[in-house]
């Protein structure tokens, strides 16, 4: 079959690969019909991420129609159209009976490495190194998806891919970002980073009720995107983030702020982002804290900080007493994306949200390289991507 796989920095390749076969009774395979590129991929890309080795398949947004089913496989049956959820979970261990499920403690089969690097294992994922397991991903014709009696969701003919793909991860995730900060209708909720997460962060704060939804970047298209959405649109390129978020807090700062932007933050104006690149060129520091370090000057005493964006290692010179004195609350974690997807299915189907919202490209498969260069430079009003193959 042909599949993306990762050759080294900014190299992704359309390559011929094996096919896929059931290795468990609990599996099947999945034969893809839409697939989507990350802001998490890009990590891989850019190769900041630790764990990956040349000849991985890449992605892990995407869904298709069951093609193969294992003998102990009681959930689905071939013909069943799923999204299957980036996070790979057992649900029986005692991570996911508590909804933990991106913590699972039985489906990383290199809990070794995991253990190593942070102390604990934590759950299995499609095409993302080695340290979460080393599985073929979603960015391919076909797929094998361990424990498949669990995660993947059924999805009604009613719905187009495009308006369910995002289940399996950005729309959880958005989501989560925003409910880990139980809003309430006093808040103002500021979203640094208005790419696909930062959206789903927009419509959900919107949903659930924030008084204020205030977006950070610097990209003219992905601000208006969120400014469709409800949002009031702040360039940190043009003016000062921590002066525009004191206008529009009465000098209070945002009760809950949310890091969509993760390791790979950019920033102007400041010594503390020439520094970090420096750093982490030199292999001193794996990730730039540019937004984790604004966020905690700006955030209000009491709020709280919730950070769907990925950290991969070790950060430097983190305000931490700031966090402390003003007694802020942190919130994070890969998605749990099953905790989320039965209500978020719900209001799909209702109408209270169309995911496909988000989407700028779609694509062939094949010229996935061309694809990953666009959405990473953020080209052509790039916002999105979906992948045929
Ligand atoms: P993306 O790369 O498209 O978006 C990141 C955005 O941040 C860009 O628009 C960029 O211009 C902006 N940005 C950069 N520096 C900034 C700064 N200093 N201030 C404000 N904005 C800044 O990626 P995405 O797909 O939206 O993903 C965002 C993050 O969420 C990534 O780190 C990704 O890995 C992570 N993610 C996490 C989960 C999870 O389970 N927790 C799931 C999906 C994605
Ligand atoms: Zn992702
Ligand atoms: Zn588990």
């Amino acid at each position: 079959m042909k599949a993306l796989v990762w050759h080294g920095k900014n190299d992704i390749r359309y390559d011929t690969v094996p096919d896929p076969t059931i290795e468990d009774g609990r599996d099947a395979i999945i034969k893809v019909t839409s697939c989507a590129i990350c802001g998490s991929d890009l990590h891989l890309y850019d190769h900041f991420m630790v764990g990956m080795e040349k000849g991985d398949i890449v992605g892990h947004e995407f869904m298709g129609e069951v093609m193969e089913v294992g003998r102990d496989n009681r959930k689905l049956k071939v013909g069943d159209r799923v999204v299957v959820p980036f996070t790979i979970v057992c649900g029986e261990c005692d991570q996911c009976r508590r909804g933990n499920f991106s913590v699972c403690e039985r489906t990383n089969r290199r809990a070794d490495l995991a253990s190593k690097m942070f102390g604990h294992t934590t759950a299995g994922l499609f095409g993302y190194t080695h340290l979460t397991g080393g599985y073929a991903g979603g960015q391919a014709e076909y797929v094998r998806v361990p424990y498949a009696d669990v995660a993947p969701v059924k999805v009604p003919d009613s719905l187009t891919d495009e308006q369910v793909l995002f289940l399996g991860d950005i729309l959880p995730t958005g989501w989560q970002a925003v409910a880990q900060c139980d809003i309430e209708p006093t808040d103002t909720v500021a979203i640094w980073g208005a790419g696909p997460v930062g959206q789903f962060c927009v419509r959900a704060a919107v949903l659930l009720g924030a008084k204020q939804v205030v977006v950070i970047d610097r990209v003219p298209e992905r601000l208006s995107m969120a400014v469709a959405g409800g949002a009031i649109a702040i360039n940190f390129e043009e003016e000062s983030v921590l002066e525009r978020l004191g206008d529009l807090t009465d000098g209070k700062g945002p009760e809950k702020c949310i890091d969509a932007v993760g390791l790979e933050a950019h920033a102007t104006r400041s010594i503390d982002s020439v520094v970090d690149r420096a750093k982490q060129a030199m292999m001193l520091e794996t990730d730039r804290p540019h937004v984790l370090r604004e966020i905690f000057y700006a955030c209000r005493p009491a709020g709280t900080v919730s950070i769907p964006g990925v950290y991969g290692g070790l950060i430097d010179k983190v305000p931490f007493g700031a966090v402390m004195n003003k007694s802020l609350t942190i919130r994070t974690g890969q998605t749990h994306v099953n905790r989320w997807t039965d209500d978020l299915l719900r209001r799909i189907e209702e109408g209270q949200i169309d995911p496909s919202f988000v989407i700028t490209h779609t694509g062939s498969l094949a010229d996935g390289a061309h694809y990953y260069d666009l959405f990473k430079h953020k080209k052509d009003g790039c916002v999105k991507v979906v992948l045929k193959p």
